[in-house]
């Protein structure tokens, strides 16, 4: 499920209803955009309802970590996945809910700022140690599932904070949301409440100006778009470190004007990095075990990995990655040009390139010889392209048009709220 927020337009101050994934922030009041940039973890608070007595500056606000994102896992000889969704709190002890449970997927949340009042309390709990408590509660770790674990990736993952309010009644520490009575005051307590330091100002989210920085038209895009798209100069440009820079991209014609232009990541592996067994296509249709003739060009051709730019519940993800990268033969080169209709980018590069031992492992027939291999595997990109390919509509799929590998077209509409 996906969190509801309310931000408030970085020019005007109006409030805008977004979702957890948008960057992109529209206000329908002053009709400017700006782009969130990424980067730390936004801060989201639960809006608290204070009793008579109590005001924004007597709230004391809990850290709980929100974590949603794909996990794979290399164990054994399989490569498993699990949906992880969950808000756990980040202090120590056992005296507090451990789970905010339901509430910030029932509730619409507020982005905090320095306007809010009230203090802090900073987490106490690495988020490393969030991640193994949210991935022990998967299937993943079932008694019956054993086996080395050779490799693990998080991969589209959305980790933000949310703050549970509280404030201090009488002898008890009180739910600001519920009014429910939550602890008892004493030395925990105090303990806890003494760390608390006021709202830091940057802790909230920078933004960008959409314009595009070569030629100063408007950028488009969806609201989850991490790539944003200059339809007059025909670039893309996506944020890292604060600020937008250009994409290398092409895109596939369609055969038709209905075909949906899907985007995925080509990634070509460094060479010269630790992996000197996956040079070339022929290397990885060995590697991979793959029921082919290996053929003279398959030695001189580079090997790259085509991976989606966007977010696809874990099996479809690895499924479309694993079909795409083996047919790549029959992939063309894509050119910068118009896009028509276009799906959104809303898994960063970064995390495409995290992906590929997991597509690597997805794609070997023969899982004996590749798995022990894994751990000391150094898959590093030496470039990154985003590519538009054409899929047309069938129904309840769609096929892409030159290798017809198949997405679910639920799947699709699934993937965009992983
Ligand atoms: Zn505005
Ligand atoms: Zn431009």
């Amino acid at each position: 499920m996906e969190l509801v927020v309310e931000q408030s337009c970085p020019s005007c101050g109006a409030p805008i209803v977004l979702h957890e994934a948008d960057r992109l922030v529209s206000c329908p009041y002053c009709d400017v955009n700006h782009y969130m940039v990424g980067g730390g973890a936004l801060r989201f608070l639960l809006r608290a309802g204070c009793p008579a007595g109590i005001g924004a500056e007597d709230l004391v606000y809990l850290p709980f970590i929100r974590f949603k994102g794909c996990i794979y896992q290399c164990q054994g000889n399989e490569v498993r996945h699990a949906i992880i969704d969950t808000t756990r709190i980040a202090l120590r002890g056992d005296r507090l809910p451990i789970s905010l449970g339901l509430r910030p997927q029932a509730m619409q949340l507020v982005q905090a700022t320095a306007a809010i009042g009230g203090r802090f309390v900073p987490r106490q709990v690495k988020l490393e140690g969030i991640f193994s408590q949210a991935v022990r509660m998967t299937a993943l770790f079932r008694p019956e599932k054993t086996g080395q674990v050779r490799h693990r990736a998080f991969i589209g993952e959305t980790v933000s904070r949310v703050y549970l309010p509280v404030f201090e009644k009488d002898d008890m520490v009180v739910d600001a949301v519920t009014h429910r009575e939550i602890m008892r005051k004493g030395s925990d307590w105090d303990e806890i409440a003494a760390t608390a330091v006021p709202f830091r100002r940057h802790w909230e989210p920078k933004f960008l100006s959409t314009l595009c920085p070569r030629c100063g038209a408007p950028l488009h895009g969806e609201p989850d778009a991490l790539v944003l798209q200059c339809r007059n100069c025909e670039t893309m440009w996506e944020e890292s470190d604060g600020r937008f820079s250009a994409l290398e991209w092409g895109r596939v014609p369609g055969a038709s004007d209905a075909d949906l232009e899907v985007p995925f990541w080509k990634i070509a592996v460094r060479q010269d990095a630790g992996s000197p067994l996956l040079h070339t296509f022929a290397d990885f249709l060995r590697l991979t075990g793959q029921p082919v003739v290996i053929r003279a060009e398959d030695e001189s051709r580079p090997l790259s990995f085509w991976v989606p730019a966007f977010k696809l519940q874990p099996a479809a993800f690895l499924q479309t990655a694993h079909y795409l990268t083996v047919s790549q033969k029959r992939i063309a080169d894509g050119e910068p040009g118009p896009l028509p209709a276009a799906y959104p980018v809303n898994l960063p590069r970064r995390e495409a390139v995290e992906a590929l031992k997991s597509v690597l492992a997805e794609a070997a027939l023969t899982r004996k010889q590749l798995f022990p291999l894994l751990p000391s595997l150094d898959l590093q990109a030496a470039s990154a392209t985003l590519v538009y390919l054409p899929f047309r509509d069938a129904g309840h799929d769609l096929i892409e048009r030159q290798t017809s590998v198949t997405i679910a077209a639920a799947t699709l509409r699934f993937g965009r709220r992983l």
